[in-house]
């Protein structure tokens, strides 16, 4: 049974010192998720099913152009304080562009927490790659789309997320100057082909890491919550190798309860990291300190024996300092532009936590 752990820390986001409420509790949760009603392979129940047996607290259905009615969804699996299945959507946009080998680029945007479908934006220009993507012509920019797209998004009461920018090498930092504060950022999609680590071309045409890529945001003044996704399509069939399986990257938002406000109001303001298999049990972030406990108890009364280091990452991705063990610290100086954690184990598991934004760093 699932046990809510109590916090006693507090964390500052945006600049802002905010104490976790007292009885606030870590969830893990999904924020891209497909099913049948969609281009996923079971059908909404099956991914519900999977999740909620699988030690998550929330996932957020998040089809193309569909939005899962989560009510029968929740009566059948939801449960107070354990399970909680949100809506949202997929808003699976692309831009024309002559020059890039798919005659397009891929703009997709999560909707979390919305109750209604939002349409992509048309311009009758048709996709040079699939029937499902929304296209427009090369006369209207990614970051227009992301501007719109966003917006509206905002506008239905929901938390917008760029997804997968290295999708088919698609988004460039340049695209990504505009996105409003607050806006999540896929730092880690569990797709394969979702080149999550960028890289350079026979050619020597060369993409940034997603990573990289928010740590330029990041210095250039955007404020964007890193979060890691499954974007899970295959639960049937997990052996094969483009499967697109469940379980390979997560959130976990602390939030005064389990229920969608809630949540999304954690999301927004910054209150959770990304993992992809490093657990925290403490985050503590104050204006003079960030400092992390990493969890390396298993199993009740197993603890791990990987090992763990951790870099604090400052303005323009700057290493400022790189701490082994399980309990790392930064003291900060003030003048780092940002502060962000990056944990890895010896295994190659990963987690991030949101940079605190100094004052003087705008
Ligand atoms: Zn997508
Ligand atoms: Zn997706």
């Amino acid at each position: 049974m699932y046990r809510r752990p109590l916090l006693e820390s507090v964390c500052i986001c945006a600049a802002l010192l905010l104490s976790a409420p007292a009885n606030a509790a870590w969830y893990k949760g999904n924020t891209h998720t497909h099913s049948l009603n969609s281009d996923g392979n079971v059908a909404p129940d099956e991914v519900v099913r999977w999740y909620r047996g699988h030690g998550y607290q929330f996932v957020v259905m998040t089809e193309h152009e569909y939005i899962t009615d989560v009510a029968p969804l929740q009566a059948l699996f939801g449960a107070q304080e354990q399970f909680l299945v949100m809506q949202g959507q997929e808003l699976t946009q692309a831009v024309r562009d002559p020059k890039h080998p798919d005659g397009e680029r891929q703009a997709h945007v999560n909707a979390i927490n919305i109750g209604k479908v939002i349409l992509p934006m048309v311009d009758g220009t048709k996709s040079a790659r699939s029937t499902r993507v929304y296209t427009v012509s090369e006369k209207i920019s990614i970051a227009e789309t992301y501007a719109r797209n966003l917006g509206l998004i905002r506008e239905a009461g929901g938390v917008g997320q760029v997804n997968h920018p290295n999708f088919r090498w698609s988004v460039r930092v340049e695209d990504m100057l505009n996105l409003p504060d607050n806006t999540l950022f896929e730092l880690w999609n569990g797709q394969l082909e979702i080149n999550n680590l960028g890289g350079t071309d026979d050619s020597g045409q060369k993409a940034l890491s997603t990573e990289a890529l928010w740590d330029t945001l990041l210095s250039r003044g955007k404020r964007l919550w890193g979060v890691a996704v499954d974007d899970s399509h295959g639960f049937k069939h997990l052996e094969e190798p483009n499967g697109a399986p469940p379980g390979q990257a997560w959130v976990m938002v602390r939030a005064d309860r389990l229920a969608p406000e809630a949540i999304t109001a954690s999301l927004v303001k910054g209150d959770f990291y990304a993992s992809t298999g490093v657990t925290l049990d403490d985050l503590t972030v104050s204006e003079k300190e960030v400092s992390i406990k990493i969890k390396t108890e298993i199993r009740p009364g197993v603890v791990s024996i990987a090992r763990f280091v951790t870099r604090f990452i400052g303005r323009d991705g700057k290493v400022l300092a790189e701490v082994s063990g399980s309990q790392p610290r930064y003291t900060i100086r003030g003048d780092e532009g940002y502060v962000g954690a990056a944990i890895m184990d010896s295994n190659g598991l990963r987690a991030w936590t949101q940079p605190v934004y100094l004052p003087r760093s705008r």
